[in-house]
């Protein structure tokens, strides 16, 4: 990441023609330059530059308004409404999808002194998302299983990674494997296991519309992989941990 100002990089003779682009043009433009994919679940953070997220969310606020008027919705005289488009934009950038636009947050591990090497789990952690089908909600538990490597990091640190990785659209097999990928990242573990189980409000609330139906799935990387025993152990400490019958 360089310190490079909005525009600097494509600006130059062409200042009249920039001034009229739209910034997600702009932060699209130096995402496709890198080459670096930008599908729903990924985190683009690094191509927004400082002030750029404010001017987003008044683009976004502003095409939502348009796709209200387009369902025929008179956001000018309906008092509920009026300033919807507003509170959508900031949802979607700040609080539902805000694993795409704003950066990890801030993860310290240290090393492991005591060479502890017994697995332990973590969970249930509440995981939040939205399908990137239908935009609509997913809402489940997600237990994390590590075996611990030459680093360390806090128990709350990882129910924070998991709320910045779910907080995309996603589909939930993505989503677990991105997660473990950043845990993986942060702390090395020598062994590492991951399993959501969710409620889909595509099934829920729209389509076959089943209420209670949960999706389930897992990953298990490392000595979680290689050793029966071990990952049987893991799925055991998990099942200690479930809470039975939790609902949405
Ligand atoms: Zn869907």
């Amino acid at each position: 990441m360089t310190s490079t100002q909005p525009n600097q990089n494509i600006n130059e003779g062409h200042e009249d023609q920039i001034s009229c682009k739209l910034v997600s043009e702009i932060i699209r433009s130096r995402i496709k330059s890198d080459k670096v994919r930008f599908h729903a679940n990924d985190n683009i953070a690094d191509y927004i530059y400082p002030g750029e997220l404010e001017t987003l969310e008044k683009e976004v606020a502003s095409r939502v308004r348009e796709l209200l008027k387009t369902l025929l919705i008179d956001v000018d005289n309906d008092h509920n409404t009026q300033e919807t488009a507003e509170r959508v934009s900031r949802m979607y950038i700040n609080e539902v999808f805000k694993g795409r636009y704003h950066k990890q947050p801030k993860v310290t591990s240290f090393p492991n002194d005591k060479n502890l090497d017994e697995i332990y789990t973590v969970g249930p952690i509440t995981v939040r998302s939205a399908c990137s089908h239908h935009l609509v909600p997913i809402l489940g538990d997600c237990w994390i299983g590590i075996k611990p490597g030459e680093k360390v990091i806090g128990l709350s640190k990882f129910a924070r990674v998991a709320d910045w990785v779910f907080s995309r659209p996603h589909i939930q097999e993505e989503a677990v494997m991105i997660l473990a990928d950043e845990i993986e990242n942060l702390c090395e573990p020598k062994g590492l296991g991951i399993i959501v189980k969710a409620q889909h409000y595509c099934m829920k609330w729209r389509g076959v519309k089943e209420p209670d139906t949960s999706m389930i799935n897992s990953v298990v990387r490392g000595d979680f992989r290689h050793d029966p025993i071990l990952k049987q152990e893991f799925f055991e400490l998990v099942r200690q941990q479930s809470t039975v019958g939790k609902n949405y």
